[in-house]
């Protein structure tokens, strides 16, 4: 907003061409300082012919300058004038000044919280009679890292000199610490310990023992899970899925094939995540086939199965054939260094549960990997961690 006012003129210099004009430079400057100051709270644009003419002792002749006092500056006027039968001129300078200093609109108090800087010119606004534009500064000492109520001053001066300055109160607010909140169970999902003395979780019906999903004859996943984070999608796979593995996982996978390939080995994925519903069907056709007691020695019922998990996957062949391979011989010495290992090691069954499986990798990161492997004498998840692998019936 801009509160227009007229600049008042403070001096009005004369310059007149000849001494004996002299008394007529007084009245002109008088005149015209009077004109000036009197229109100054009307109208921004004074005739000068209006101005001079008022004067009985001369007579303009000549002059359609217009003086605008809402400009701050010099103004040159030319006048022409008869005296006594005599036509004279005379130039006169006209200097308007701004006696009126620029107007500060603000907010008397700025709140703010500790750390949260704010722009303390967003509380204020100047205009000035000039219409020119007029920086304002704030003047005081204060902090927005530092709490406390802090008394300063916005200041803003026009050209020519007229200063305005008003306090102002900024408040920096204390940060609120706040309390951590009570934790509804202090336990963390910990519903007991192993042989072995690890934690063992339960987060969301998964079992965890030191951050490693377990999933065997004892452990087992709820019928809706469906791993996240996966490198291809798993959710709504019906089927199984060679890259609905977790990413990590898979990203490790492509690594080590790559490593595999150069070598000239082939190892690909066969079978990767497979649902819980397939998992049923595929162990259900076992038990017809075999038998439950059979079945039950390598393949998982449903929801007992690696494969839902998303962090493992069969190779190749998934059969004995497999494990005579230069494939399988380079994956049992080399898995661990991509993060995998051999879930169902070979003389491990009463550990796992499980037939020996060359082709079965689990991905649980490279450390623990690297324990696991135990320098080519393979130990199960299940020796490691102090836990069993029994069906309940
Ligand atoms: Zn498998």
């Amino acid at each position: 907003m801009v509160n227009k006012q007229i600049a008042e003129a403070t001096k009005v210099e004369l310059d007149l061409s000849q001494d004996e004009t002299k008394a007529i430079n007084e009245a002109v400057n008088s005149a015209v300082n009077e004109e000036i100051k009197n229109a100054a709270s009307a109208t921004s644009e004074i005739k000068v012919e209006d101005i001079i003419s008022k004067d009985n002792r001369y007579k303009v002749l000549n002059s359609d300058d217009v003086i605008s006092t809402n400009k701050i500056g010099d103004i040159e006027v030319k006048i022409l004038y008869e005296i006594e039968s005599e036509e004279k001129e005379f130039k006169c300078t006209i200097k308007v000044v701004d006696t009126i200093a620029p107007i500060i609109e603000y907010d008397e108090e700025v709140v703010t919280n500790q750390d949260e800087n704010i722009n303390l010119f967003k509380h204020v606004s100047v205009s000035d009679n000039s219409l020119e534009e007029i920086d304002v500064k704030v003047e005081g000492e204060y902090g927005f890292n530092k709490p406390g109520t802090y008394k300063l001053e916005y200041v803003a001066e026009d050209s020519s000199g007229n200063v305005t300055r008003r306090d102002f109160t900024l408040v920096v607010k204390e940060k609120k610490v706040t309390k951590p909140s009570a934790k509804p169970s202090s336990n963390n999902g910990v519903i007991g310990k192993t042989s072995k003395g690890f934690d063992i979780k339960k987060i969301n019906g998964v079992f965890y023992i030191d951050e490693i999903l377990i999933v065997n004859k004892t452990y087992a996943l709820p019928k809706n899970f469906v791993p996240k984070n996966t490198y291809e999608s798993a959710v709504d796979v019906k089927t199984n899925c060679q890259t609905c593995i977790d990413k990590e996982a898979y990203n490790s996978w492509l690594k080590m094939k790559d490593d595999a390939a150069s070598l000239g080995l082939g190892i690909c994925i066969q079978s990767g995540y497979r649902p819980y519903n397939l998992q049923k069907s595929l162990y259900n056709n076992y038990v017809e086939r075999d038998g439950k007691k059979a079945a039950d020695t390598y393949s998982a019922r449903a929801g007992h199965s690696d494969h839902q998990t998303g962090l493992a996957f069969d190779l190749n062949s998934i059969n004995d054939d497999f494990t005579k391979t230069k494939e399988a011989k380079w994956v049992n010495d080399n898995a661990y260094k991509y993060g995998f290992i051999l879930r169902f090691p070979q003389g491990k069954e009463k550990y796992t549960g499980y037939k020996y499986e060359s082709w079965h990798l689990r991905y649980v990161g490279n450390e623990l990997a690297e324990k696991l492997y135990n320098n080519g004498d393979w130990i199960s998840l299940e020796e490691y961690f102090g836990i069993t692998s029994k069906y309940s019936d």
